[in-house]
């Protein structure tokens, strides 16, 4: 059977040394026997440190975490390895329970593009000129953020959900990349972007995967749609993260590319060993602060606890259930040989 050590040294055989995964492996016990003390469950995203999927009682993207948060019932506390906007959105669905986030630190960049106050401004705006406007806001908004819009999305089902909308015009909020995508596949709608994007996402070249392709022909990129269109472009399929494991799994493929965050990249070696994954990667900072050190002090101490007050809170839930009513949790995992085509 795969040891703790073999997992972790595949990933990165440096770094994850056979000392350090002793210190490692203690610790995840440690915290074992405070998940039972606290009877808690612990959620994890896929762009999490490769220890932390070892400690999570479940894993993925934004969309299946937060059906996951919703079905936890007989948990008293759920620890939510992620960042701070995602956390709020178990505290949304799962109310009744205590909600840790282990580091405050862990923000999102492209959230904090949009606050609530210049998006009512926005949308008071828009709707003298368009008197149907419906604003749809991906997931990576703040509370706040999601107790203003009609409908949230996720990258799984961003499609999905603008298609669904009974208005021709929608505000897209935050990720002007995620919504040129989305204007792409629904050309009957006029999806308006707000100006934020993910600066790790953004980072990415079409230089980068270029060079990679180069390098092993026929290899299969998989991109994030939060990526820029001219990297894109060069997909052969935009899906989430969930749906890039499932496309790696699935494919006669052997060789891929995730484009995406580089925990992705992590999670791919150690769920799909016998297949080679490849890197066009960056490392998202916020996603990166939970350590092993912060999830055992969260669960000693029960910090960082979110909490939300009762009308952003039902507000906001609005939108989540909205986006369940239109889609029923399904994911869009878009193959882009069309896209690709339009252009
Ligand atoms: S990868 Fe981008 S969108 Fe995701 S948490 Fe980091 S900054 Fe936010």
């Amino acid at each position: 059977m795969e040891t703790l050590f073999d997992k972790l040294h595949r990933v990165d055989p440096e770094y994850y040394t056979e000392e350090y995964v002793a210190k490692l492996s203690a610790q995840l016990e440690r915290i074992r026997s405070l998940k039972r003390k606290r009877n808690a469950v612990l959620l994890a995203h896929n762009y999490q440190r490769p220890e932390i999927f070892e400690i999570a009682d479940f894993t993925g993207d934004s969309l299946g975490l937060s059906l996951e948060a919703g079905k936890v019932k007989s948990a008293d506390v759920i620890v939510f390895c992620g960042v701070h906007f995602m956390a709020e959105t178990a505290k949304i669905v799962s109310p009744d329970k205590t909600v840790l986030l282990p580091h405050l630190g862990a923000g999102c960049a492209l959230a904090d593009t949009a606050n609530a106050v210049d998006l009512e401004q926005r949308i008071t705006e828009l709707k003298k000129q368009f008197s149907d406007l419906q604003t749809v806001c991906y997931v990576n908004t703040t509370a706040d953020v999601k107790a203003l819009c009609d409908a949230c999305c996720t990258s799984s089902n961003a499609v999905s959900v603008v298609k669904a909308m009974p208005a021709k015009n929608v505000l897209f909020v935050p990720d002007q990349n995620l919504a040129r995508h989305v204007a792409l596949h629904v050309p009957d709608k006029n999806v308006i972007a707000w100006d934020g994007y993910c600066y790790v996402h953004h980072q990415i070249t079409p230089e980068s995967v270029e060079s990679i392709r180069k390098q092993v022909p026929g290899i299969k990129v998989l991109v994030h749609p939060e990526c820029r269109d001219d990297v894109l472009k060069l997909a052969d399929a935009a899906l989430s993260t969930s749906g890039m494991i499932e496309y790696a799994q699935a494919s006669d493929a052997q060789q891929f590319l995730a484009v995406t965050e580089c925990g992705l990249s992590d999670m791919l070696q150690i769920n799909v060993p016998e297949k080679q994954f490849f890197r066009a990667c960056k490392i998202c900072r916020f996603m990166k602060m939970i350590s092993l050190d912060d999830v055992e002090a969260s669960l000693e101490k029960m910090q960082f606890e979110i909490t939300l007050s009762d009308e952003v809170r039902l507000k906001a839930q609005r939108s989540l259930d909205r986006m369940f009513e239109l889609t029923g949790g399904a994911r869009d995992n878009l193959k882009l040989p069309a896209y690709v085509a339009d252009e």
